[in-house]
């Protein structure tokens, strides 16, 4: 019976995921993959005879307790920090549960092949832990400036993962010390640190997903060394899924994963921050000129970003895009891969307000448009309009990465509250080009007075 119901549990995360692919299918994938884990808690504590349940069913109310006050209180626009700890917290859970169910056998009597996976699964969810809490605190703007400034990251990074080895080489050939196992968990947790810290701050999306690959992999890991099939199993889905994310986020960063995890890219040279230049003039416009220049446009690209999340004006954008498209203008929007701040974020975010979602077209479906287009409106995006760093400046944290090219539409209007940059700390070119009008102000304000004016015309 256990198995059986492990099986259908399983089936249920793989229905989950299939239908997790389109929008209007999330909902129910969402709910299938719970009932999947449902089964799967209950079946798993019915099984395994446990005396005393005590203190599974006090951590269990903490820890709802704790998620349901996370979720409903993190914003929106917060979604990655929750994210990166999620992600830690099961790395962690994985490993310490496993260095558990390794004690508790006893090293004399334990096997080979359990001892490998615990040491992978402490090893692997030990890293995901501390590398997310980096993560986090990078994501929180608290760690920007050390990004990118460790020495020789490459080297670091494969003698803390050599020594780990060592260590882990060690606890199979001496079973019945008791310093080899916690040095793997010391040294997994430094190789956590030394993995993400020169991460630059525009390669976040792609280490997210990363971290995430991993912890499905040490919950796979300490599937093994529990033998709970249902643990392997879901422990693989996330691993795969997270892997085939990753590799998403880099094909739309244009970088490889040994790129993202070493060079540094990403990150901020030295000395760039709050650099003294000379500041540059702008083109400022009222929301009155601007529903002007508006109404004479044939074709109008919207352009979203970050600022929309913050700004929450996804429902005053689509009533725009509507009151435009009732006006004859052909209107649509322009969804990079990473804007926002996770993947889908501007998708999910716009699906809100009910934009169709033919509506929606992808960077490289519209790139080629946007020479043919009048007005490209950006309401709070600023990296993924950087065509000029993506392009040409090497030295830029943006460098190579595939941007929206606004720059090519005949004019350009960008909705910012100031000339403040986007999440990679860089300036943006695009705002003092000729052709920019800069409508300043909180988006959804902006916004709702670009609906009034163009009413009054
Ligand atoms: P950016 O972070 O580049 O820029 C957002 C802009 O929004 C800011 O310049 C800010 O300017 C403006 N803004 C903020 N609040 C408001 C508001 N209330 N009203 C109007 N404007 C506002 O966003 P993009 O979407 O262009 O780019 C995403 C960046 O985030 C990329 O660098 C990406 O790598 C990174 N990232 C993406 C993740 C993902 O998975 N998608 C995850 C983690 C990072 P001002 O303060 O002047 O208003």
């Amino acid at each position: 019976m256990t198995q059986i119901a492990y099986l259908i549990a399983a089936t249920l995360f793989i229905i989950g995921l299939k239908r997790l692919g389109s929008p209007k299918t999330a909902r129910s994938g969402n709910l299938a993959a719970m009932s999947g884990m449902l089964i799967a808690i209950v079946v798993t504590l019915l099984d395994k005879q446990i005396l005393d349940f005590t203190f599974i069913i006090a951590g269990m109310i903490v820890g709802a307790a704790l998620g349901l006050v996370a979720a409903k209180k993190i914003q929106m626009t917060a979604m990655p920090q929750m994210v990166a700890l999620f992600n830690g917290l099961g790395g962690i859970a994985s490993a310490l549960v496993a260095f558990a169910g390794y004690r508790q056998a006893g090293p004399t009597r334990i096997d080979v092949a359990i001892a490998i996976t615990t040491i992978i699964s402490l090893l692997v969810g030990t890293a995901t832990f501390t590398g997310s809490l980096i993560a986090f605190a990078k994501l929180q703007g608290r760690l920007r400036k050390a990004a990118g400034r460790l020495p020789m990251p490459k080297v670091l990074n494969a003698v803390v993962l050599a020594a780990v080895l060592t260590c882990g080489a060690l606890a199979l050939l001496d079973p019945g010390s008791a310093v080899w196992m916690p040095m793997v968990l010391v040294l997994a947790a430094l190789y956590g640190v030394i993995m993400v810290l020169p991460v630059g701050g525009a390669n976040m999306p792609v280490i997210i997903s990363l971290l995430n690959s991993y912890s499905g992999v040490a919950a796979a890991a300490t599937g093994f060394v529990l033998s709970n099939p249902v643990l392997i199993i879901s422990g693989a889905l996330v691993g795969a899924s997270g892997l085939i994310l990753t590799r998403i986020m880099c094909q739309a960063m244009n970088r490889s994963l040994g790129n993202v995890l070493f060079a540094g890219v990403g990150a901020l040279p030295a000395g760039s921050e709050g650099s003294g230049e000379e500041p540059r003039q702008v083109t400022r416009y009222s929301a009155e000129e601007a529903a002007m220049v508006m109404d004479t446009a044939k074709s109008v690209i919207i352009i979203p970003g970050y600022g929309l999340a913050v700004a929450q004006a996804q429902h005053a954008l689509q009533e725009l895009a509507d009151l435009l498209a009732n006006r004859g203008i052909e209107v649509r929007y322009a969804i990079h891969p990473v804007a926002g701040r996770m993947p889908g974020h501007m998708n999910v975010l716009l699906a809100e307000a009910n934009v169709s979602y033919d509506l929606l077209l992808e960077m490289d479906a519209i790139n080629d448009d946007f020479k043919n287009t009048d007005v490209a409106l950006v309401v709070g995006a600023n990296d993924v309009t950087n065509h000029e760093a993506a392009c040409c400046k090497p030295d830029s944290p943006l460098f190579g990465m595939p941007t929206l090219k606004v720059n090519e539409a005949r004019s350009a209007m960008v909705i910012k509250r100031s000339l403040s940059p986007g999440f990679a700390g860089i300036d943006n070119d695009l705002f003092y080009a000729q052709s920019t009008m800069m409508l300043f102000g909180d988006a959804k304000q902006m916004v709702t007075d670009l609906i009034r004016e163009i009413k009054s015309l």
